[in-house]
């Protein structure tokens, strides 16, 4: 079982975070796995990053449209080679984005989203209840949607390596702590579901406040 987790734009704060944060719970063995590889890539644009912006060109438009087919930036390319070299069974693209799903429909923060037919949608849909049962805040509730998006990183790897593959989005409009936790648990989930770690709690930050299942 292997399981890919990344964060591509440079101003989405809480995915980088989040991603720094299960590195070092992992590290120091607070989160545990119970098999599998995990590879996880907290900043794939550093530069982007440093200037806390997207990123020019939007690197999430430059990954292959079709098989056989490159991407069209050297970061997007070597994330993807990445990928295709191991091969995940699931992969997890963090990031963040405008308003709130449960209050405007046209817009993406709070969803998990992943391509029509992936075969990882029942397993979206059980962690979006799961989620959406600890959110005491109604306006705060996560929603699916199933988009395809050429060039990104998600579309690239659901149809073209044929991957279980989702992008988390929570809400720019939130505190960044609360998107940081959004973030841990989803993919603590995700890593749960995959049978990568077996504990029955999340963790939270570097200091290991857990919380339920
Ligand atoms: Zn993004």
């Amino acid at each position: 079982m292997c399981d890919g987790g990344c964060s591509i734009h440079g101003n989405e704060i809480a995915s980088i975070r989040a991603a720094e944060k299960l590195v070092k719970l992992l590290n120091e063995q607070k989160l545990k796995f119970s098999h599998g590889k995990l590879i996880i890539v907290p900043i794939v644009n550093q530069v982007a990053y440093r200037k806390r912006i997207r990123g020019k060109p939007d690197l999430n438009r430059t990954f292959p449209r079709q098989k056989k087919q490159a991407a069209t930036q050297p970061l997007s390319a070597a994330l993807f080679k990445l990928t295709q070299k191991h091969h995940p069974e699931w992969y997890l693209d963090l990031h963040e984005a405008n308003g709130l799903s449960q209050k405007d429909a046209k817009v993406l923060g709070q969803t998990l989203i992943s391509n029509k037919g992936n075969p990882i949608i029942p397993t979206m849909r059980r962690i979006m209840k799961r989620m959406n049962r600890s959110i005491k805040v109604k306006n705060q509730h996560f929603n699916l949607r199933l988009h395809e998006l050429p060039g990104s990183s998600r579309t690239a790897a659901s149809r073209i390596l044929g991957v279980r593959a989702v992008t988390v989005e929570t809400g720019w409009s939130l505190p960044q702590k609360v998107r940081i936790h959004y973030q841990m648990k989803i993919v603590q989930h995700f890593l749960r579901e995959a049978g990568i770690v077996e504990a029955n709690k999340v963790y939270l930050s570097g200091k290991v406040r857990t919380v339920s299942l």
